[in-house]
This record gives structure tokens, sequence and C-alpha cells, in this order.
């Protein structure tokens, strides 16, 4: 395992399941202190701070620290007393990975106004209040910073019958390249990772039914729907300074989704 957060303050967002625990479980493997955000569940968050200790008894980081942080994110005034209290404890943050999501799906004629509502405010307004307060932190100090956001192959792919969610990635597209042109001279990193289908709790309609899980997969050209791990890895890269000259991207992590699957077999030209 490569050692690129020791001494790095890191913010993870949504962190107490699924590819948010996967990239606090990452990033403290290679050393990072993590503050572990969630919003309701005691029980998980807890669960990944386990872990996060675990993996930095077994990476031999002894000073490397993890806390806490119970904040809904699509509120300003707890998104900025979270910045606020990591900044008290550690005087300072070096990487903000906006990972917190939720879908519901609906046909768009039949959806409800505060679904939308509550669907772009976790997904995009979370990932802008939470972008504004580090970057202003990290216009206030010396060295910089990374944000890495947590989008999906549905930044480009349009997805029916989830419009809001659809909506929220392909504003995270903008907010990420806006930010990133934005602060590229201040040395200040903005970036998104691009997941494909993947397994956790946001999928359980489909991981355990054989049947449904097959039909997931057969639109994969990878075959196979994509591990946390796998992703938290992609994260781990973009985050790190060996992305030092990359801003304003995003990079897909899908097995094959954003290729036009159906062109597998030429089909448009008569062969
Ligand atoms: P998940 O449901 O396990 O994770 C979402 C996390 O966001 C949960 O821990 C949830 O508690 C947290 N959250 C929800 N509302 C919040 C709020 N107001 N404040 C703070 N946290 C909040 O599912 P996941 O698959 O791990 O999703 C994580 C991210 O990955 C999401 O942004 C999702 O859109 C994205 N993504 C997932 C997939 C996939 O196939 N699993 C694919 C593409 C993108």
């Amino acid at each position: 395992m490569q050692q690129r957060f020791i001494g790095k303050n890191i913010l993870v967002t949504g962190a107490s399941t699924g590819i948010g625990r996967a990239i606090a479980v990452r990033l403290a493997q290679e050393g990072g202190n993590i503050a572990v955000n969630y919003s309701r569940n005691d029980v998980e968050a807890g669960k990944t701070a386990e872990r996060v200790r675990a993996a930095h008894d077994a990476g031999g980081y002894a000073n490397a620290k993890c806390n806490l942080h119970k904040a809904d994110v699509s509120q300003e005034q707890p998104v900025n007393d979270m910045i606020g209290e990591i900044l008290a404890n550690w005087g300072r943050l070096d990487v903000l990975i906006n990972n917190a999501g939720i879908q519901k799906p609906a046909a768009s004629h039949e959806s409800l106004t505060a679904d939308f509502d509550r669907i772009l405010g976790v997904n995009l307004r979370g990932c802008y209040l939470c972008s504004r307060a580090a970057i202003r932190h990290f216009l206030s100090r010396e060295g910089g910073g990374a944000i890495v956001n947590n989008s999906s192959v549905h930044e480009i792919i349009p997805k029916p019958k989830y419009l809001s969610y659809s909506i929220s990635k392909g504003g995270m597209e903008n907010l990420t390249k806006s930010l990133a042109l934005e602060y590229a001279d201040r040395g200040i990193r903005v970036n998104a990772v691009g997941p494909g289908a993947i397994v956790t709790p946001i999928n359980m309609a489909w991981i355990d039914d054989p049947v449904a899980r097959g039909e997931v997969e057969s639109h994969i050209p990878m075959g196979r729907a994509g591990e946390a791990e796998e992703i938290a890895a992609v994260f781990a890269f973009l985050a790190s300074g060996e992305a030092s000259y990359i801003t304003g991207q995003t990079l897909f992590a899908c097995g094959g989704l954003t290729l036009y699957p159906e062109f597998r077999v030429a089909w448009s030209s008569g062969e």
C-alpha cells in the first residue's frame, strides 16, 4: 500500500456506508487523518470509524486521527460548523471528498417537488456548501487543497425515472469544472470520479437478487458490477499529489459503461 496521505487531514462526506466508507478506509490505509461525516446513522458511522482506526493500526500510523462529524450536508450552518470543528481540532484541512448522495425513482411526471428539492439539496447543494467552506479555508493559508466529488456515469448518461439524480450529477460536472477553473491558479484542484454500478446500499434493489443483478451486469462491458474499494482507489489517486497536474476532470470508473455498450456489435452500418 502506498503512503500518500500521511499527515493529511481529509473530510469524507456521507462516509457511514458504501463508497464513502471505502474511501475513508482507503485514505486511512495510506496514513490520512479522517473526518467521517454522516447525517443520521450513528451505528454505521461508528463502524466506519472502527475500520478507519483498524487501518491506521495495521499501517503503523500511531499518530493518525479519526473523528466523527454528524451533519446534514444540505444545510449551510451545520456544514460551516463541521468545517469549523475540523479546523478547531486539527488546525487544517487538506482534502475534501464530496461523496454524500441519494436517489429515489419516480416517473418524472409523477415525481414530488419535495423529493426533487431533497435530492438536489444533498447531491448538489451539499457539494456546493462543503466545497465553498473548504475553499475559504484553502485560500486562508498556504498550500492549496484538493476536492474530489462523487459523481456518476449519469453525469453524462441520462437516467429516466431518476430525473433529480441525473440533474444533480450533470450539475456536478459543471460545478467541478467551474471551481477547477476559478481556483486553478491558487493551488486548488477540483476533480470528480464517475462510478458505474457499484455494490453498495444505494443499489439494494438488485445486489442480492441474482436475476436483477444479472440484468444489470449484462449491460456492463466488463460483465460485472464494481466494488466500493475499486472506486476508493480512484479517489485516492485524484486526491493525492500524483494527480498534481489534473483539475476539472471526471474520471469514469464504470467497467466500460460510458462506451455506448449497445455498439459492442455493429448494428448501424449493415455488417
Ligand atoms: P450509500 O447509500 O451507501 O451512500 C450514500 C451516503 O450518503 C450514505 O452514507 C448516506 O447516509 C449519506 N447521506 C445521505 N444524505 C446525507 C446528508 N444529507 N448529509 C450527509 N450524508 C448523507 O450509497 P453509495 O453507493 O456509497 O453512494 C455514495 C455516492 O456514490 C453517492 O453520491 C452516489 O450518487 C455515488 N454513486 C454510487 C454509485 C453506485 O452504483 N453505488 C454509482 C455512481 C455514483
